[in-house]
């Protein structure tokens, strides 16, 4: 059995994208983030292939999710970003950043001398040791490997917020001395070499993302959803088409009906204004997308059911036309895909 809807997964692409932020992040390890299953494009694959290009650092979200992506490439390392949670299991080989006093009691009681990372929360104001609350007892007895914050706003290189979290956080380096620091994803890693430290976490960069204005057209896309054509129809001037007849045709137009929807991530943000390729040809959604189904006006090609429509999915261009985020266009790709590695 083949399915209607394919995702195709660029690998060679991926591994190019993370040698472009390793070649730019000087001294700087360069890990991966990888969470929400490789930012939906499947993590193990994901793992596997930039550890071929000599990525050591997997970071992911919990403890279950690092089981889920499989074992790690020998000489790897997963990391939990939302720490050592109760009923984690200190013996799995993942290293918890720890986030609280209370998780840094938990994890001393449970594992001592064990290997750990802690989060401190320079003003976001999500996850991570308070920056006011934070002080360098709080690490006694621990085997700090690597000490971590994330940025608000780096993919906004002219909020002032990017500096202010960064001396903060140069600061607390100061004071500590860890064996490494990290401050920065794809978007921080772009704002010059005092956001990189000992180490950068880049994610949606290294998935065709633009993070930050630097990196536009230096990123190869990398997922390329596509869906099978189920039905096509000419419509006369003045029918409508889709749910709540949202869509009318102005002149006679022909009509495909193609497998994708809303389940599958392609989310009524782009009613008639997403676009598809249809025998290479740009083709507008017609109406809204429903649940299964979306409508396209294939204008004068001429596709018949069993041919394929190519979804145009360059992130930066589909979350202006959908006013969705980039990471929301990844990651709510929904279950539905063959995936497809090339
Ligand atoms: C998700 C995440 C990243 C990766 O961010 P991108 O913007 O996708 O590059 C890095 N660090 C932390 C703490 C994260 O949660």
């Amino acid at each position: 059995m083949t399915s209607p809807l394919r995702l195709s997964i660029d690998l060679p692409a991926l591994a190019a994208n993370w040698r472009w932020f390793d070649a730019r992040s000087g001294a700087a390890e360069t890990g991966a983030a990888v969470k929400a299953d490789g930012y939906g494009l499947g993590a193990a694959a994901v793992i596997a292939r930039l550890a071929e290009e000599g990525c050591r650092d997997f970071y992911m979200t919990t403890y279950d999710e690092i089981a889920a992506a499989g074992p790690m490439p020998p000489g790897c390392t997963a990391y939990a970003l939302h720490g050592f949670r109760q009923g984690d299991d200190p013996r799995t080989p993942v290293v918890p950043m720890l986030n609280s006093a209370q998780q840094i009691a938990h994890w001393r009681q449970a594992a001592p001398g064990q290997a750990c990372d802690v989060m401190v929360d320079t003003g976001m104001n999500r996850l991570g040791i308070g920056w006011r609350e934070f002080t360098a007892d709080l690490l006694d007895g621990l085997n700090l490997r690597t000490l971590h914050s994330h940025l608000a706003c780096s993919d906004e290189p002219d909020s002032p917020m990017n500096a202010e979290q960064r001396a903060r956080f140069a600061g607390i380096v100061e004071a500590v001395r860890p064996a490494r620091a990290a401050l920065s994803g794809s978007g921080g890693a772009c704002l010059g070499e005092a956001y990189r430290f000992g180490a950068i976490r880049p994610g949606l960069g290294l998935y065709g993302g633009v993070p930050h204005p630097a990196a536009a057209g230096q990123l190869a896309s990398v997922a390329a959803p596509a869906a099978e054509i189920l039905q096509v129809r000419s419509v006369a001037a003045g029918e409508s088409a889709g749910y709540n007849a949202c869509w009318t045709a102005t002149h006679p137009t022909r009509l495909a009906t193609v497998n994708i929807g809303y389940a599958d991530g392609y989310l009524r943000a782009f009613s008639s204004c997403g676009e598809m390729l249809v025998q290479g040809r740009r083709c507008r959604v017609a109406g809204r997308i429903s649940m299964d189904l979306t409508i396209v006006d294939i204008g004068d090609t001429d596709a018949r059911p069993g041919d394929w429509a190519t979804l145009v999915y360059s992130l930066a261009d589909a979350a202006r036309i959908s006013g969705l985020s980039q990471y929301e266009l990844l990651t709510g790709l929904g279950r539905r895909y063959q995936r497809r590695y090339l």
